[in-house]
């Protein structure tokens, strides 16, 4: 049996899952800017890897913590690489209220979108969905997708940061997360869960194009 945690962490409220099996062996989904509550949380679980949807500061600012804690592998698409390594690029060095610029270790898997790959048992496909940033990757597990800053719920993710682009954005969505079954469930990298049905009929960023 599979348990997904939502811990929503740090100044603008990123999402952060836990996804568990019964016999305490977890995967963590973008580990926010704050580690504490992460590591609190995973108090007991056996961490085994952390997918990254992108690495804007947001989604990563946990990572460096959470793999030295656990050990665990950490997968992000090629394109973001250096992204981890670099507050420029991760845009942490932008943040004022940060109270240092963000640095992760390098990651142990580098994707492209298309690969399907197991954890805890259960198969999980990463697609290619790029637009808020362009190495984003939305991980779809059965009727479940960690959609990262792609699409929220009647909204979509900004595309004016460095590497962003509207129509191309539209364009993942519609054709990697919209051709989902229409009953899966959308997990954000912010704001509270939709459904694929839901942001079809009702997103008013998807009605007009
Ligand atoms: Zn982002
Ligand atoms: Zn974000």
């Amino acid at each position: 049996m599979i348990q997904i945690e939502t811990l929503s962490i740090g100044p603008i409220e990123t999402n952060c899952y836990i996804v568990r099996d019964a016999n305490r062996r977890a995967f963590v989904v973008d580990p926010g800017c704050e580690y504490q509550p992460i590591l609190d949380a995973v108090r007991g679980l056996e961490v085994t890897d952390i997918l990254l949807t992108h690495a804007h500061w947001d989604h990563i600012g946990g990572v460096a913590a959470l793999k030295e804690a656990t050990g665990a592998r950490v997968w992000a698409h090629e394109a973001e690489a250096q992204w981890l390594l670099d507050p420029r690029l991760n845009l942490s060095s932008e943040v004022p209220f940060l109270p240092q610029p963000v640095v992760a270790p390098a990651a142990d898997v580098l994707l492209k979108g298309g690969e399907r790959f197991e954890l805890l048992g259960q198969a999980i496909e990463a697609r290619f969905t790029p637009g808020h940033s362009p190495g984003h990757l939305s991980y779809v597990m059965g009727d479940v997708v960690f959609g990262g800053d792609a699409l929220f719920a009647s909204s979509i993710g900004r595309t004016d940061l460095p590497g962003g682009d509207y129509p191309t954005l539209i364009r993942s969505i519609r054709e990697q997360l919209l051709t989902l079954p229409p009953e899966t469930a959308v997990l954000p990298g912010h704001g509270p869960s939709t459904t694929v049905e839901r942001e079809r009929r009702t997103n008013p960023f998807l009605a007009l194009g």
